[in-house]
């Protein structure tokens, strides 16, 4: 999409790079895949925080879901409006509930009765009412990585079919709470169709017998994220495929699905390009030394994940497998493991592809380590969207503790 090694000699590395031009596409064949029904996509803010990634999102549309107060700011902060901001997650804190409904936000999605409760005092201390949507935890194996898996009693996401039809019941009573939505998310990078299409059935049912049964009429059909993409060789799900497998248990509802997904939109979008420090074996082991580290990107250490890996400049040589790792201090700290690579040299690029979400934004300042700086490329044009941390600012907060 463009020239690597520009920007990493602008730039420096290790060196984030965002190609707006393939959100927007990811977006919009998204969105396309949901014509004829109402629907809002809302960004998942976590997969890549950063104020320009969202606020390109917002340009284009979508809403945004929200696992902190602080990605709830960020959100309205890039331009998000309040009537497509969703606040969710599995512990939010007393102060975190307040601001959302002061924020006048679209919902809370709540995933425990007592969570339920604690927004309900809340609401009702201000004088307000709260809109909520319950997450429902479908029992569903979505057949992901163990990690990212979400939708299964054993984690500890949302509340079971019989939890959550009493908690309706008690919201669509009480002053304090209105009860606009129902929401499912089973994991995340999904390869599969029936694991959703299953979820959507179940929870479509019970929004139907709440219906029925009580004349609880919800406005909002909230499928979660987890759309996956291809990172090595997996088979993927298109994106009309997905909407489909939805919308098929919908019919005849008059509601407006919701859609959250973050991988999706950014995963591909981004790369991640680190220099080469050195070359070492140990015994017949071959370790590529490079810049950048688990600290920047997280998901091969955490995950196992794989990423691919290019070279910026032709290379002469028989590709051998390498260990790429980073200088950090911990044996899981690298970004390939035996990944074929021709011999390489002192300060050459190497990019890793589908950087673009959970990269950044999983990055630490462990051993000390500023964390890189971001870049966007928009039709060509290529601008700093986050400056590299100097070591003033790992430090600042500690400072200002300092006598
Ligand atoms: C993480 C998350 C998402 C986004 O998941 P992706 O796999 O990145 O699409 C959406 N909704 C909720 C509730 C999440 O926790």
């Amino acid at each position: 999409m463009t020239d690597f090694n520009s920007l990493a000699d602008a730039y420096g590395t290790p060196l984030y790079v965002y190609d707006f031009d393939a959100m927007r596409e990811q977006y919009e064949k998204l969105k396309e895949a949901f014509r004829g029904r109402k629907s809002l996509l809302a960004y998942a803010v976590k997969a890549n925080s950063n104020l320009s990634v969202v606020g390109h999102f917002a340009r284009l549309g979508a809403g945004a879901d929200c696992v902190s107060i602080g990605e709830v700011r960020r959100a309205m902060m890039a331009g998000v409006p309040k009537y497509k901001v969703i606040f969710s997650g599995v512990g939010k804190r007393d102060d975190e509930i307040r601001e959302a409904i002061e924020r006048d936000i679209l919902y809370i999605n709540v995933e425990s009765e007592a969570e339920m409760g604690r927004v309900e005092l809340i609401a009702a201390e201000l004088e307000r009412t709260a809109r909520i949507s319950i997450r429902v935890n479908p029992n569903i194996d979505p057949k992901t990585h163990p990690y990212i898996s979400t939708g299964l009693h054993d984690n500890k996401f949302g509340v079971d079919i019989d939890t959550a039809k009493r908690m309706y019941i008690r919201a669509n009573a009480s002053e304090a709470l209105d009860p606009v939505g129902i929401h499912f998310h089973i994991g995340s990078q999904l390869t599969e169709l029936d694991p959703i299409r299953e979820a959507s059935e179940i929870v479509a049912d019970l929004v139907r017998s709440l219906h029925a049964a009580v004349g609880i009429e919800l406005k909002f059909f909230d499928v979660g994220g987890g759309l996956g993409v291809r990172y090595d060789d997996e088979t993927t799900i298109e994106p009309y495929d997905y909407a489909q497998a939805i919308l098929s248990t919908l019919t005849g509802m008059d509601i407006t699905v919701v859609c959250e997904p973050g991988r999706f939109l950014t995963a591909n979008a981004g790369y991640f390009l680190t220099r080469v420090l050195y070359e070492k074996r140990n015994g017949s082991k071959r370790f590529v030394v490079v810049d950048g580290a688990m600290n920047d990107l997280l998901r091969p250490s955490l995950y196992k994940a794989y990423h691919y890996i290019s070279a910026a400049k032709p290379h002469a040589g028989t590709p051998t497998p390498a260990d790429v790792v980073g200088p950090v201090c911990e044996s899981g700290d690298f970004l390939a493991k035996d990944y074929p690579l021709p011999p390489m040299e002192h300060g050459d690029l190497l990019i890793v592809h589908s950087a673009g979400a959970y990269g950044f934004g999983m990055g630490s300042n462990y051993n000390t380590r500023g964390r890189s700086a971001e870049v966007a490329v928009e039709k060509g044009e290529a601008r700093l969207i986050r400056m590299r941390e100097t070591f003033e600012d790992l430090i600042a907060a500690e400072q200002a503790c300092l006598d």
